[in-house]
Order: structure tokens, then sequence, then C-alpha cells
């Protein structure tokens, strides 16, 4: 499941191709992605109008408009964004198009059919998309008062805290490992019995492993399934420690086996060496 770093690679891919362009048309083909309202409300509420910008929040991605309205994007399970020419053939599972006065078109991919197409009015967040609104801060935004107050004020395990759209935005469980690995707290941990040490560790590390997971692109894993607007992988899966490895000698202090632990119904992965 993409997370923020991958959402943030593909909002910079789109960025750079779809700004100041005009949506000539947009084809709804299948009716999963625009369940919330319909794909008549996403046409009318896309062709004609020229893209602005392309924001994020936490793992949401939103195309602005020029018309005021906005388009939001999730790619839940095996979403992806590919932009490509008009002339290329559209793969299977191609379930919505928005068809750009340049030749280009904008397709959303989604075997699954979890992820989302909604254009909707800001002014009617809340209404519209409730969960959207009520995300926690950016996790580059949070300031270490910030997160030492979120954490003593509640008692949960560090990991199933950390998955909490509404207390961080856009962690999943990938960078939940890897950083929970990188500030060496065990994700079975209360979140209220960290050290100050430990919180510091913390905040650091939910920086430095969110910036690093941005620069390498975002993790592609074995399946293949995210890849960015090129339809490129990315690398940071190399540079993964924990996630994804239990069973193997731990690559930072090489005496740990990383394991695999339950957590709010996911897998976690630490080194009970290296982590406490
Ligand atoms: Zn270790």
């Amino acid at each position: 499941m993409p997370e923020l770093p991958e959402v943030e690679t593909i909002r910079r891919g789109l960025e750079g191709r779809a700004v100041g362009r005009q949506i000539v048309d947009t084809e709804v083909c299948h009716p999963r992605p625009v369940r919330r309202t319909s794909a008549h409300h996403l046409i009318e509420g896309s062709v004609g109008a020229t893209i602005s910008g392309l924001k994020r929040r936490g793992k949401y991605l939103i195309i602005v408009l020029d018309s005021g309205h906005e388009i939001m994007i999730h790619l839940r399970m095996s979403g992806q964004i590919i932009a490509a020419a008009r002339r290329e053939s559209r793969p299977r599972h191609t379930h919505v198009a928005f068809i750009l006065d340049d030749g280009q078109e904008l397709w959303f991919i989604d075997p699954r059919t979890f992820g989302e197409v909604v254009a909707f009015d800001p002014l009617q967040l809340e209404t519209t998309i409730p969960e959207l609104a009520g995300l926690g801060p950016e996790p580059d935004q949070i300031s270490l008062a910030e997160l030492r107050r979120i954490l003593r004020t509640r008692r949960r395990q560090i990991k199933a805290l950390l998955l909490d759209q509404t207390v961080i935005a856009g962690l999943g469980n990938i960078y939940g490992d890897e950083i929970l690995h990188w500030a060496r707290v065990r994700p079975d941990r209360r979140s209220n019995s960290l050290s100050p040490l430990s919180e510091r560790r913390l905040h650091t590390a939910i920086g430095a492993v969110i910036a690093n997971a941005i620069a390498a692109g975002g993790s592609t894993l074995g399946d293949g399934q995210y890849v960015d607007v090129s339809g490129a992988s990315g690398s940071f899966q190399h540079a993964h420690r924990v996630y994804g490895r239990a069973g193997q000698r731990c690559l930072t202090c090489g005496r740990g086996w990383i394991r695999r632990v339950v957590i709010a119904q996911r897998s976690s992965h630490f080194c009970p060496v290296c982590q406490r």
C-alpha cells in the first residue's frame, strides 16, 4: 500500500507534467473509484477545468483546479497513477482517465478497486471527505514538543499509534517499522513509556526516514505494484532494515534476528537487540 513517500513522488511527477493543462475529457470506466459520489459528479467537476496545482495530505493526492474545486485521489491497496500519451493503449484496470489538452492522459489504474477518485468543493470537505479533514499533522511538520504531547497522552502500542492517520498523517506499515528501527524502539512499547531520549530519537527518525524515502522515490516491493507517474520503480526498498526481513540477520547490529509480531492486525518487524 503506497504511503507518504510514494504519494509525494507521484505528486512531484504530476506537478511537472500536468500543471497548466486543461482537462478536456474525463472517462470513468468502473463505478468503484467514484462510489462516494458518482461518475457524473467527477465528470462535471473536472471537464473544462485547468490543473493549477498538486497537493498532498498524508496518503491523499489532491489535484487543484482553477474552478476552485479539487480532485482527491487515494490509491489504497493497489492504485497507480500513470501519465501517458493519448496514443498509448490503456492497461487493464484503468478505471478513470483524465484527457489533457496537450495529448497526455492521466490514468487511474486499480486492480483491487479499493482506491478512490472524488471531485469535491474544499468548502464542503468535512462532509464530503471527513477522514481527509480529520488527518493528523504531516510527519515533517510535527515539532518535538507536539510529538511528546501525542506520545505522553496516550498509552497505545507505539506502532499502532504511528499507523493512526488521525494522530500523524501518511505513515503505513513499511515506514512505521523502519522509523521504529531507526529510533531503536520496539513496536509493542507503550507510547507513554518512552524515555525523553527515545522520544527525541523517534522525532529525528520520523523526519529522516521519510526524507530519505522521498529522495529514493519511495519503495517498490517484490509485487512491483508501486511505480511513479512514468512507470518507474522506487529504490528505497534496498534501504529497508527490518520491513519484510523476518528471520534474517539484523543489518544494523549484525547480532539480532529480525522478528515479526502482529500489532493492530498488521505485521511488525523489529530487531530485539537494537530495539528496546
Ligand atoms: Zn539489530
